[in-house]
Parts: C-alpha cells; structure tokens; sequence
C-alpha cells in the first residue's frame, strides 16, 4: 500500500534543490511503480538483490541508490547501474568499487559514511578517517570512482537537539572539507523521522521510506 498523499506532501514542502531519495526497501514492485507515475525516479535499496531484482523489472529511467551497508563481494552485481553508493565505510570498498567500475568503463559516484551517532555501531567513519581518505594518494589513485560527497546516520532517539547536534557536526565537517578543496557536492541526511532537522542543518539530498510507502515489517525492513 503506497499513500501518495504523503509523498506530494513531502514533495511540496522540500525546498527544490534537494533530492529526495524515496527509499523503497521490502517494498513491492506496485508500489515503486506507483511513485514512478507520479514522476519520481530515484529510489533507494539497502540489499544489491533487491535492487538488482527491482531494476530488472522497473523502467530504465529510474536512478537507483544503495543506501545500505555493503558487502565487497556483493558490488559486481550492480556496477553496471548503480547511480551512488551512500554507504561507504573502508578504503578496500572503495578500491573494490572503482574495479568493478572499470569493467563496464563507467565512473561510479560514491558518498562517505560518517559515523555521527552517539550509540554502538559498527558502520561509518570518524572525520580523521574521512579526511585521510580525501587527501589520499590511494583515492587520487582510483579513476573509476568519485566522492560526491558524504552521508550520515543520526542516534535513533526522540532526542531532536541530539539530532540536530550530530548533524550539524557532519555539515560542518562537510563545510570545512569543501574549503579545503574537496568537490563533495552531496550532503546525504535525513530520514522519515529526521529530515526536517537534517534539512535545517545543510542536508541535500534525504532518504524517506516509511513517511512515503508506509510502515515496513519490522523484521525484514532493517
Ligand atoms: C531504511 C533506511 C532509510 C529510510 O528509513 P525511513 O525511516 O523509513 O525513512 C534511510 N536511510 C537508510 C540508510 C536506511 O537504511
């Protein structure tokens, strides 16, 4: 069940220059295909067979996003579509991208992931990682990849000044790393709960599912 309703409503109140990645994980075919008339076209997976099962069947004219942890193994299955990689944590992915890349002479675009939430988690990057990355001779190195920018997860709390906090953390690292030169142009924050927050703190680009398709079974849905 896709409510459309919800998704002109979030349309109309983003400000227009920043993308909405309507993040379609678990759901059904249906559903993107109901977003695809209403003239969205860029969608966000989280495992490579589901999106790579999605592509298959969607129109070719959508932009597919990978917003989920990757697995190194899983990156050949994607490389000849896949649009941007928002969850890049280890110098091995990139290396590992930018080869499969090679193959279909393509350039894929890559974000960062920063890790800014208070709570345990295993994935993202601290800032002094990031920034090692981005003044590597290793990334110069890699032609088939591009960082566009980078991404970012906040604490999953009711907290909003704790939200707010770790974003504007991100944004200004992210500031601060295009003055020093960097071409990052994507700021990926924000998501059903948090976009409103993430887009007063700089964000440009959000990751919405379940504010757009509705509630996802919880078990299959992380
Ligand atoms: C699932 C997911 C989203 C979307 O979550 P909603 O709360 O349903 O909007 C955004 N980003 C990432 C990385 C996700 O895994």
């Amino acid at each position: 069940m896709f409510i459309n309703h919800n998704y002109k409503e979030i349309v109309e109140s983003i400000p227009q220059e920043v993308v909405l990645v309507a993040v379609s994980k678990t759901k059904p075919i249906e559903d993107i295909k109901e977003a695809y008339r209403e003239g969205h076209r860029i969608f966000g997976e989280n495992k490579v067979q589901e999106m790579v099962n999605k592509y298959e069947a969607l129109p070719k004219d959508i932009e597919w996003h990978m917003i989920g942890h990757l697995q190194r193994n899983k990156v050949k299955y994607m490389a000849h579509f896949v649009n941007l990689i928002h969850g890049v944590d280890k110098m091995t992915t990139l290396v590992e991208i930018d080869k499969q890349a090679k193959k279909h002479d393509r350039v894929i675009d890559c974000l960062l992931q920063a890790r800014i939430a208070k709570e345990e988690t295993k994935f993202g990057l601290e800032f002094s990682q990031i920034e090692q990355i981005l003044f590597s001779q290793q990334l110069h190195d890699l032609g088939n990849i591009r960082i566009k920018g980078l991404m970012g997860m906040a604490t999953f709390t009711d907290d909003k000044e704790q939200i707010a906090s770790e974003f504007a953390e991100l944004s200004a690292f992210y500031e601060k790393m295009r003055a020093r030169g960097c071409q990052l142009e994507v700021l990926s924050m924000g998501m059903s709960g948090d976009y409103e927050i993430a887009l007063k703190h700089g964000s440009n680009m959000i990751r919405v599912g379940s504010a757009i398709f509705g509630d996802r079974n919880y078990l299959a849905g992380q």
